[in-house]
């Protein structure tokens, strides 16, 4: 068996825990990848893994990103993230999520935990019953920071996608460019909508044909199947479903000068980065057009925490600081020739003390 740490993936991460609870049948990892800016924060992950294996890698590589996501978005939060091993039927019982829910509270709030795949609200409000260590609880009434993330990350990827419109096309305003965007969910339809506000041209699409064609008599806006909406020509192409669509096939299928989505892991590898920038095609690192959901969320666990007030006109400042960011990345990698990917990675870094 291989030593986890001389995994790939492993980066010096503070902590990696292995919790086991035989009674619940409980097995999870937490992975703390740094505190240096505050309390790893990062969703707990519920899944079923052939290989354990792939379980530590998601644990590790989800928790690296998580550092650099919640330190680009300027948040007091270092990185984290939690997987449960679940069964092959994906067996969930209040005893399993009490059993994690102790586990996470008795690293004393050194990891902050929230919804991920295959954890819903409801099993975060169960954990949320032992221990105060998460994030992403639904709120109520209006003003305040949390609840559904959706809108506030698609609000980050609107500014983010007006920024690199300015930086690549010189264009002050989003009116008459056109956007092809992928998936039309909680993320991706809110980005229509915004866009459609200010006038750009959309072309849309989904799996769910129908949400996308609904989408599209709503704002005026054409759709494109599946398969080929990667290969439109368009400004900008917008990916807001799956990971991994920019890989050797998605890049060399491209017809836009822009990519700037909300879709985590977008890179399929670290060299799909450069092959971006060697195409000419202007890339808005995901984790950092992205965090406006991170923001929200951390800022409500913050006020909850702290006992203060939350103010959504709090998160609206920081969401609004997303494109800065982004045209700081973009400088540096024009300076540098240095993909925009990169610079983010190397930015991240730093901001941890790496
Ligand atoms: P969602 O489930 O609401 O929407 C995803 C949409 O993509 C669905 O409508 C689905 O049918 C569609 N889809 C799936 N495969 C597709 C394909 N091959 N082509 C076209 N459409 C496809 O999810 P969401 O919350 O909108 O998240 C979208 C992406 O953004 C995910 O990668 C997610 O990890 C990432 N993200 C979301 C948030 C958030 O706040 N929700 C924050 C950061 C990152």
């Amino acid at each position: 068996m291989t030593a986890f740490w001389t995994e790939a993936d492993f980066d010096d991460h503070e902590l990696v825990h292995v919790v086991r609870d035989a009674k619940s049948g409980l097995t999870a990892i937490i992975a703390l990848h740094s505190t240096h800016l505050g309390p790893g924060a990062g969703g707990t992950r519920f899944w079923h893994y052939a290989d354990p294996a792939d379980a530590m890698r998601d644990a590790l590589r989800l928790s690296r990103g998580m550092s650099y996501k919640n330190a680009m978005a300027g948040l007091p939060m270092g990185g984290g993230k939690a997987v449960i091993l679940a069964d092959k039927d994906k067996t969930k019982s209040p005893e399993l999520l009490a059993a994690f829910a102790d586990a996470v509270d008795a690293l004393g709030g050194r990891y902050v935990t929230a919804e991920d795949v295959g954890i819903s609200e409801a099993d975060m409000a169960a954990v949320a019953q032992r221990t105060q260590h998460v994030s992403g609880l639904p709120v109520e009434g209006e003003g305040a920071a949390g609840g559904d993330p959706g809108p506030f990350t698609a609000l980050g990827i609107f500014l983010g996608i007006k920024a690199a419109v300015k930086h690549k096309l010189g264009k002050d305003s989003v009116a008459g460019v056109h956007v092809s965007v992928q998936g039309t969910g909680s993320v991706g339809g809110g980005v229509a909508r915004l866009l459609a506000k200010d006038g750009a041209r959309l072309t849309l699409s989904d799996i769910h044909e129908d949400r996308a064609a609904a989408l599209a008599a709503e704002l005026g806006a054409e759709t494109a199947a599946p398969d080929a909406v990667m290969s439109i020509a368009c400004d900008v192409f917008s990916p807001n479903a799956l990971g991994a669509v920019l890989d050797d096939e998605g890049i060399a299928r491209l017809d836009c000068q822009i990519v700037a989505g909300g879709a985590n892991n977008q890179l399929k590898r670290p060299e799909h980065g450069p092959m971006l920038a060697q195409r000419g095609i202007l890339y808005a690192p995901d984790y950092v057009i992205n965090a406006g959901g991170i923001i929200s969320v951390t800022l409500e666990y913050l006020c909850r925490r702290d006992n203060a007030p939350c103010d959504i006109n709090e998160v609206r400042k920081r969401i609004a600081l997303i494109p800065g960011r982004l045209e700081q990345i973009w400088r540096q990698s024009d300076e540098t020739g240095v993909s925009p990917d990169q610079v983010a990675d190397r930015m991240a870094q730093e901001l941890i003390g790496r």
